[in-house]
């Protein structure tokens, strides 16, 4: 006689739908990352292609990957570019965390650009004028980004940074230029899965990915998520149009692309990307979209590309 507890099918039978329950929202978030990814290449046809990344926002596992434009293999893991703006969350951070860093409360001054560096002057979008820490994500401030890191070391910064998880090279290579465009996310070669991997830190008090380890305190991760969630106000440089009952916490980013072969940053090619983690009071989802060379339309930034795109997306990962 077969004896089955009926306790124990009751189980079997939960975690059997549980399983096709998830499995269909995950399906449905490739799916909403796939056409949002293939409206971009539609729209601005990006010579390199776009990626977009959903992830669970405490371990960084992949939700959802799409890579539309490049060689065929997915290239989340082995494409390198220079992120940009983006990579503000985590030299700002780092530098709020640093004891010689800044606050969440510092004030800075932008003039609409930073010439207390060696070379040109660092440009900024606009003159920003007297602001604190949160709003140079708020308002994506390269001037202030240049401030807050003057009293942090090259050495600093640069163990910071590998704490994230990024490959820096190391400081002794460093220009005097270095930190400052490091701080901005040029100069610096990342990929879409150690961007989300380091966002992880941001969903998770400070821990990067499942416990691996500190890398922030947790008032500082939980600042920057707060910080990030600014750029959404109808000042901020990341309004988010038609995601209502979600808070989001999002930075967008326009890198001048860097060309290997001139050694040179190009006038006309564009790395514009978003990365979001959300819900901020309780994370889950962190979605990251990359757009190589939009080259149709007359928009390179992230704001103007990548921000609705992800909003598209965190609007049927909410539905779900
Ligand atoms: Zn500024």
């Amino acid at each position: 006689m077969i004896n089955v507890k009926p306790t124990k099918c009751v189980l079997l039978l939960f975690l059997l739908l549980l399983s096709l329950f998830s499995c269909k929202a995950e399906n449905k978030i490739q799916t909403i990352a796939q056409q949002v990814s293939e409206e971009i290449m539609e729209q601005y046809e990006p010579l390199e292609g776009v990626m977009t990344l959903v992830a669970d926002a405490k371990t960084g596992e992949v939700i959802a990957s799409v890579d539309l434009g490049g060689t065929g293999d997915n290239r989340s893991e082995t494409y390198t570019y220079e992120p940009g703006s983006v990579f503000k969350i985590f030299s700002i951070s780092s530098a709020m965390f640093l004891p010689n860093g800044i606050t969440s409360d510092s004030k800075f001054n932008c003039e609409g650009f930073y010439d207390k560096v060696k070379g040109n002057p660092i440009k900024c979008i606009k003159v920003h004028g007297e602001i604190d820490t949160g709003d140079i994500i708020k308002y994506s401030c390269y001037s202030g980004t240049c401030s807050a890191v003057e009293t942090v070391t090259d050495k600093e910064l640069h163990f910071m940074l590998s704490q994230f998880g990024f490959r820096v090279l190391p400081p002794e290579e460093w220009s005097e230029r270095s930190k400052y465009t490091v701080a901005l996310g040029q100069g610096i070669a990342v990929t879409v899965k150690q961007m989300v991997k380091a966002a992880t830190v941001f969903a998770n008090h400070g821990m990067l990915g499942a416990g691996e380890m500190e890398v922030v305190s947790p008032k500082v991760a939980d600042d920057m998520l707060l910080m990030m969630e600014k750029a959404t106000q109808p000042d901020g440089i990341a309004r988010l149009h038609g995601v209502k009952d979600c808070r989001v916490a999002i930075v967008p980013g326009t890198a001048q692309w860097y060309d290997p072969e001139t050694k040179t940053y190009s006038d006309n090619k564009f790395v514009a990307s978003a990365l979001a983690i959300f819900p901020v009071e309780e994370p889950r989802y962190i979605v990251y979209n990359v757009v190589l060379h939009p080259s149709k339309g007359g928009i390179t930034t992230g704001t103007g590309i990548c921000v609705p795109a992800v909003g598209k997306i965190i609007n049927e990962v909410i539905r779900k």
